[in-house]
């Protein structure tokens, strides 16, 4: 499932393939894709060159030269590649790009998101007016105040408002580097506590955005994808780092994995 990192890459591929050239053809593969009646106009901003590719959070903004913005939210499966084929398997939305080939939106549990907006309503658009900053900009006073004492500190941080990004595989992983136990408070954690957590976010996304750097994201629930993770579906394995084993339990209704012999702080 797509969080920050993977948006992150997205964005990075289509600067590459995408930036300053136009498309010629456009194929709306998947008519539930696009709102009744936008289908020309769609088209006409596909066509246009790509000024820039911008993320927020789980948002990819696509900025092009007209003054459009079209906006992606892949939400379960969702994923941009770069092939040589229009209609590729559980392709929604395809587009021919001079110079890179057929960029494809692929969706296949087709829950993924699409609109069309002008740069002049962009900062109305309520996902980006409700969205918290990003893990690079936030401060540990900021947190602090944010986070009631009796939440959970999962669902804190899940919460988008709070900050902008961070999903259920980052929650696995970054308790994993700070030792924290999974069900851990808001009000648990010491003032040592909220810095490392500050300072750790944009550390881990950096990281993980570095290692999943390829031209098509992959997501760990399709089969055959390497694990790139300390914890997150290492149910049952070793831990890398005490040799305990890995288990897992649902926190704030979201599946959190674990090693229970090194993370302590707030069991
Ligand atoms: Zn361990």
């Amino acid at each position: 499932m797509p969080e920050l990192a993977e948006v992150e890459v997205v964005r990075r591929n289509l600067s590459r393939w995408w930036r300053g050239r136009s498309a010629d053809r456009v194929c709306i593969l998947d008519e539930k894709l696009v709102e009744s009646g936008e289908s020309d106009a769609l088209q006409a901003a596909l066509k246009e060159p790509l000024k820039k590719a911008g993320r927020r959070g789980k948002y990819l903004f696509c900025h092009m030269a007209c003054g459009q913005v079209l906006v992606f939210h892949f939400r379960m499966t969702g994923k941009i590649v770069c092939g040589d084929k229009p209609d590729p398997k559980y392709g929604r939305l395809s587009w021919h790009v001079d110079g890179a080939g057929w960029l494809v939106f692929k969706d296949q549990r087709r829950l993924g998101h699409l609109c069309l907006l002008s740069e002049e309503t962009l900062d109305d658009y309520r996902p980006l007016k409700e969205m918290g900053p990003e893990p690079e900009d936030i401060s540990v006073d900021y947190l602090r105040g944010v986070c009631s004492d009796r939440r959970l500190l999962k669902t804190a941080l899940l919460d988008q408002s709070i900050v902008a990004g961070v999903g259920n595989i980052a929650v696995s992983e970054l308790y994993w580097r700070l030792r924290f136990a999974p069900e851990i408070k808001c009000g648990q954690l010491d003032e040592e506590d909220w810095r490392r957590l500050v300072e750790e976010m944009p550390l881990y996304f950096e990281e993980i955005i570095e290692k999943s750097m390829s031209d098509e994201i992959l997501y760990i629930e399709e089969g055959g994808t390497p694990n790139d993770f300390q914890v997150y579906a290492r149910f049952d394995e070793l831990c890398s780092r005490c040799g305990g084993t890995v288990d897992k339990r649902k926190v704030g209704g979201r599946t959190t994995y674990y090693c229970p012999e090194c993370q302590r702080k707030g069991a």
